[in-house]
């Protein structure tokens, strides 16, 4: 009986599989040469593969970061503009995400635990419905208050942020009386 085209391929299949196993080197050469001459193809298919498994592919890199932080630096230290670039895209796509690794960065440089992020934020200021913890106002703008100061030894976490409006966070800054929020929820 005939072979059919589907067991035609895998006779060769099998075939170029033993010749490679056999030849190394020259198997070796001959994939270098078809990469090179197939460069443009190659990086679609690649990218293809990508597009449609990201999330895996994202994981893995995630990992390799994780599992080799000094290439993760030396690669970091070879790429500062991408790098930049890159972060600013996310930064402006993540406006939130982004201000709360910013206030993570300054309270840690003050030796506090912060832990805070942009979701818990989220959920204080909606179950304070928007308003300040001091003085029950509903203001334009909203900022983050350590109930107990960051320079007292308070920390950037859920337990010790408040929304305050400007002026209520402003005369907290200046010190005295220490202030208790009033409306403070226990989260
Ligand atoms: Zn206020």
């Amino acid at each position: 009986m005939p072979l059919t085209s589907d067991q035609k391929r895998e006779r060769q299949r099998l075939a170029t599989q033993r010749w490679r196993k056999a030849n190394p080197d020259r198997a070796k050469e001959s994939k270098r040469v078809y990469n090179a001459a197939n460069r443009k193809k190659l990086r679609a298919s690649r990218k293809a593969y990508y597009a449609a498994h990201k999330e895996d592919e994202a994981k893995r890199n995630r990992l390799y970061r994780e599992t080799h932080p000094e290439y993760d630096r030396l690669w970091q230290e070879t790429h500062k503009e991408s790098v930049r670039l890159r972060v600013r895209a996310y930064a402006i796509a993540n406006p939130d995400v982004h201000r709360a690794t910013m206030g993570r960065r300054r309270a840690q440089k003050l030796g506090a635990v912060a832990t805070l992020t942009a979701a818990q934020w989220k959920a204080i200021v909606v179950a304070y419905k928007g308003r300040c913890a001091y003085c029950g106002k509903k203001p334009q703008k909203i900022t983050q208050d350590h109930v107990l100061a960051l320079a007292r030894g308070g920390h950037h976490t859920a337990e010790n942020v408040v929304p305050a409006c400007m002026p209520c966070n402003f005369r907290k800054h200046t010190g005295l009386p220490p202030l208790i929020p009033p409306l403070r929820l226990l989260l």
